[in-house]
């Protein structure tokens, strides 16, 4: 299950920040931005953090998901753009996926064209990966 590692890396650069600031108490809130086509399954991410977050100090800190949906860039002309929700959502019902985090990124660059110019050359620039936002730590001034 490769949720356990990201929960894994995004505890250790949580725990990163905790060290640095001073009077630290507590992790109180970690906001994440999910790409939509990183392939990750936000409830067992969500379930692999509360798991490893058990005795670090981001233990029962909120958390806080915001999904990115998917933009495109075109290796020809330069041309960036995102695709909706539902055009992302008729594709997963095309194939018979469950949802659009089972659209492997690779697989979906297959599907599209640039809008601009027409070429296949494209790439995914963002919505694969798991960014950190913010994460929000309870010193002992407060
Ligand atoms: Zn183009």
């Amino acid at each position: 299950m490769h949720e356990t590692s990201i929960a894994l890396s995004i505890l250790a650069a949580v725990e990163e920040v905790f060290n640095e600031t001073p009077g630290a108490k507590r992790v109180s809130k970690i906001k994440l931005r999910i790409g939509m086509l990183s392939l990750i399954d936000v409830e067992a991410l969500s379930f692999a953090l509360k798991v490893a977050s058990r005795g670090t100090p981001a233990e029962n800190a909120e958390i806080e998901y915001t999904i990115d949906p998917p933009v495109f860039r075109c290796n020809r002309c330069g041309h960036t753009w995102s695709i909706s929700e539902e055009e992302l959502q008729r594709l997963v019902e095309k194939y018979g996926l469950q949802s659009a985090m089972h659209l492997h990124p690779d697989i979906i660059t297959r599907f599209f064209k640039c809008p601009r110019c027409g070429s296949t050359d494209i790439e995914i620039e963002k919505g694969r990966g798991v960014i950190i936002e913010s994460v929000e730590i309870e010193t002992e001034n407060e």
